[in-house]
């Protein structure tokens, strides 16, 4: 049997125009979440596939967001590999700021810049082609691969992934590969569980001069912020795996996610969001509302820190908690096959070991775990990801295609465990 996987090599670098190209129109399609119209950026994909002759369906509940489901089989039976990318990006925000064009796709030294080239049409872009080449070589992979991208990432809406999660079970899968931008010197196995609350407060109010008839909201507010400061305080049990893989990783997520990070991996962190209270300065503040953005790591249920939380409610009468949002905090094994072959085949390729680590923000591969499927994160730096002249390193681009088409072939070659 020929070498594949040095031919799936050869191939990526012999398309990195073709790879470039695609990318380059795939930024210059606009499709900014919100308002999240992504139908010019979706037509590209369409023709790739179309041209190509690979199997996929548009699965578009809402109209404007079309998501793609490409699928095809092997020779044999075998494991079933899903591949997840977004078509949508973020707003442009303030396009003063940029030295280049947003929406250009414009290739210099060695990068590409443009809003949504980083968060993640590279990314997705990896996707395609990673699904391409494993389509080329099918008659010798067993299993299945599926590729997803989905137009409803970046608010977290229910038109994408959670869309095809919930109606198309035929994308589950046992196991996916996402191509987000979290960094190349780490593969992600876990996120938080976001956990969102409301407070609030109500007094009667008075008259500026003359705060002895009511009680101050704004006051009652700011304790009340105070005393929250005590749910990071919540002693959390990491789970044992969790623990053994985040062990000795401390310096590498300092790196890739800025220093200080590792000390609030496993902790349960506090954003106070907004604070809204009173009308007028001279009038005494009968109302003020604070949201609260909680991250709740892994060992510990959203259910006990919202308990918390209302024990510590409970001391302020006039306060009101409210639960806006919450979500579990979902990881994969970090020792599952495939999050060691992502390991090992960055390794080969660039010389180090990206450890398992957790993610602090979130991404569509919760989905995934939330179901039971593993899920693993492996994608480029995000270099001003939501920010003025975004852009990626596109020897990046390549190493990461790489390295997600090598451990998506090898996990299928070796039916699943390698
Ligand atoms: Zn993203």
């Amino acid at each position: 049997m020929p070498d594949l996987r040095a031919q799936i090599v050869e191939w990526i670098d012999g398309d990195r125009d073709v790879f470039l190209d695609f990318l380059g129109d795939f930024v210059r399609a606009k499709s900014p979440n919100p308002p999240g119209d992504t139908r010019e950026a979706a037509a590209l994909i369409e023709r790739f596939l179309t041209e190509r002759d690979l199997p996929f369906e548009v699965i578009a509940p809402n109209p404007d967001m079309p998501n793609f489901v490409g699928n095809f089989k092997g020779s044999r039976p075998g494991p079933h590999v899903v591949f997840n990318g977004h078509i949508d990006v973020f707003p442009l925000g303030d396009a003063g700021t940029w030295t280049q064009d947003p929406w250009g796709g414009e290739v210099v030294d060695g990068r590409m810049y443009g809003r949504g080239v980083n968060d993640m049409k590279a990314g997705t872009t990896t996707v395609l082609f990673a699904f391409m080449y494993l389509h080329r070589l099918r008659e010798h992979l067993p299993g299945q691969v599926t590729m997803t991208a989905v137009s409803d990432e970046e608010t977290f809406g229910p038109d994408g992934a959670r869309y095809l999660v919930a109606n198309h079970p035929e994308v589950h899968g046992d196991v996916c590969l996402s191509t987000e931008p979290t960094g190349i010197h780490s593969v992600r196995f876990a996120e938080k569980g976001p956990l969102w609350l409301k407070f609030n407060i109500r007094t009667p109010g008075a008259h500026g001069a003359y705060p002895h008839k009511s009680a101050n909201a704004n006051e009652i507010g700011a304790r009340l912020i105070l005393a929250l400061g005590a749910l990071r305080d919540i002693p959390v049990e990491s789970p044992e795996a969790i623990q053994r893989a985040l062990s000795g990783a401390e310096e590498v997520i300092d790196k890739v996610a800025s220093p200080g990070a590792a000390a609030i991996l496993q902790k349960v962190t506090l954003n106070i969001g907004t604070v809204n209270g009173g009308v007028k300065q001279n009038m005494l503040p009968g109302t003020c509302v604070v949201t609260a953005d909680i991250r709740v790591p892994m060992g510990i249920s959203p259910d006990a820190v919202i308990a918390r939380a209302g024990e510590i409610a409970a001391e302020f009468p006039q306060a009101e908690m409210e639960v806006v949002g919450r979500q579990e905090p979902l990881w994969s094994d970090p020792d599952h096959p495939m999050c060691r072959l992502l390991q090992k085949n960055v390794e080969e390729l660039a010389g180090f070991r990206p450890p398992a680590i957790v993610s602090l923000p979130g991404t569509d591969a919760r989905l995934w775990r939330g179901l039971g499927v593993p899920a693993y994160v492996y994608g480029i730096t995000p270099f001003n990801v939501a920010m003025a002249d975004e852009y990626v390193d596109i020897e990046e681009v390549f190493h990461v295609t790489k390295a997600h088409t090598l451990s998506a072939f090898d996990y299928l070659m070796a039916g699943g465990n390698g």
